[in-house]
C-alpha cells in the first residue's frame, strides 16, 4: 500500500483490496441486517440437578442475506468496534423478553428463565440501567425471570459504578450471572461486592473435565468458591452424562450443553 494523501491508504495489491472490500462489505450488511431483520434468537435450555428444565440462555443468530448463518464469533465483535452491537444488544434484550412474554401462557415454560448476553460496551453505556428497564416496560416481561449474563473483563475498571449500575438492576428485580467464569481475571475481593446470583463455569474447563485432572481441580474450586459467596454454579457446554454426573457430584447446581439440547428456535424447543 502506498500513503495517498493524510487519511487515505491505496491498495494496489488486489488481494489486499479484496480482502478490504469484503470487509465493508461485511460492515454494511452486517448495519442493514437489523433492518432487515436478518438476526434471531435461538435459545439453549438450562436444566437444575434433577433434570428439570429452568430457563434458557438466549444466543443470536444472523441470517446474512437471509440465508448463510454467521456465527457469532464471526459478528460480533465486528459490532462491538462499530458500535451496532448497542441497538444490536436492545434488539436481543426486548426479544428475549417478549419471548418471556410469550411463554407466560404456557404453564410449562411460564416459569422460565431467560439469560440474555451482554456486551462490555452495552454495559458501560451510561444509560444502560435504563434501557434495561425500557426491554422490560415495553414488553411486560417480569423482571425476575431476566438474567443478564456478564464477564470478568467487563468488571474490571471502575468497579464503584458497575456495582452501583447492577444494584440499579437488581433493583428492578433482574440477576446476573458472571459468564466464561475463569478464564478472566476477576479478584477474589472484586468478586464479593459484586451482587451476583450464579457463576458459570467456562465450557473450556467442562470439555475435558474427566480427563484432565486439573480442569477437574478448576470445576471443583469453582463450586467451592461460588457456594461460599452463597452465589449457585452452572457449567456450560455439558456434551455427556458422564459430565453432567461428574459436575453434579462436585456439586454444579444447574448445567447447560449439548447434552440437554442445543440452541435453537423457540418454535422447536420442545
Ligand atoms: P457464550 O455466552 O459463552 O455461549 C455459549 C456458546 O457455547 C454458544 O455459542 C453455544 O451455542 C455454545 N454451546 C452450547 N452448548 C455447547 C456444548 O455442549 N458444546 C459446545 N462445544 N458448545 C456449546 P454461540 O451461540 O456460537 O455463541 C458464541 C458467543 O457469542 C457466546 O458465548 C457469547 O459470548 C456471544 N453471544 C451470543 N449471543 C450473544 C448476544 O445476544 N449478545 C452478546 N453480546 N453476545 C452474544
Ligand atoms: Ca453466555
Ligand atoms: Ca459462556
Ligand atoms: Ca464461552
Amino acid at each position: 500500500a502506498k500513503s495517498a494523501g493524510r487519511n487515505t491508504m491505496r491498495f494496489f495489491d488486489p488481494a489486499l483490496q479484496a480482502i478490504a472490500s469484503a470487509f465493508i462489505a461485511f460492515e454494511l450488511d452486517l448495519r442493514h441486517g437489523l433492518e432487515r431483520q436478518e438476526f434471531e434468537l435461538h435459545y439453549q435450555v438450562q436444566v437444575n440437578s434433577v433434570g428439570a428444565v429452568t430457563g434458557v440462555e438466549a444466543l443470536l443468530r444472523w441470517r446474512r442475506g437471509g440465508t448463510e448463518m454467521v456465527p457469532p464469533v464471526q459478528f460480533i465483535p465486528i459490532a462491538e468496534a462499530n458500535g451496532l452491537i448497542l441497538p444490536l444488544g436492545q434488539w436481543v434484550l426486548e426479544t428475549a423478553c417478549a419471548q418471556l412474554v410469550a411463554w407466560s401462557q404456557d404453564p410449562q415454560r411460564a416459569h422460565w428463565t431467560m439469560a440474555v448476553n451482554v456486551s462490555a460496551l452495552q454495559f458501560a453505556q451510561i444509560d444502560f440501567v435504563e434501557h434495561v428497564g425500557q426491554a422490560l416496560q415495553k414488553t411486560g416481561a417480569k423482571p425476575t425471570q431476566l438474567k443478564l449474563e456478564l464477564t470478568e473483563s467487563m468488571l474490571v475498571d471502575d468497579i464503584e459504578g458497575v456495582v452501583a449500575k447492577m444494584k440499579a438492576i437488581k433493583g428492578y428485580g433482574v440477576a446476573f450471572s458472571l459468564d466464561d467464569f475463569g478464564t478472566g481475571y476477576s479478584s477474589l475481593s472484586i468478586l464479593k461486592r459484586l451482587p451476583l446470583q450464579q457463576l458459570k463455569i467456562d465450557q473450556s474447563f467442562v470439555r475435558d473435565i474427566l480427563v484432565d485432572p486439573n480442569d477437574a481441580v478448576i470445576a471443583r474450586t469453582i463450586v467451592a468458591l461460588a457456594h461460599n459467596l452463597d452465589l449457585r454454579v452452572i457449567a456450560e457446554g455439558v456434551e455427556s452424562a458422564e459430565q453432567r454426573d461428574f459436575l453434579a457430584a462436585i456439586g454444579c447446581d444447574a448445567f447447560q450443553g449439548y447434552f440437554f439440547g442445543r440452541p435453537v428456535p423457540a418454535a422447536d424447543l420442545n
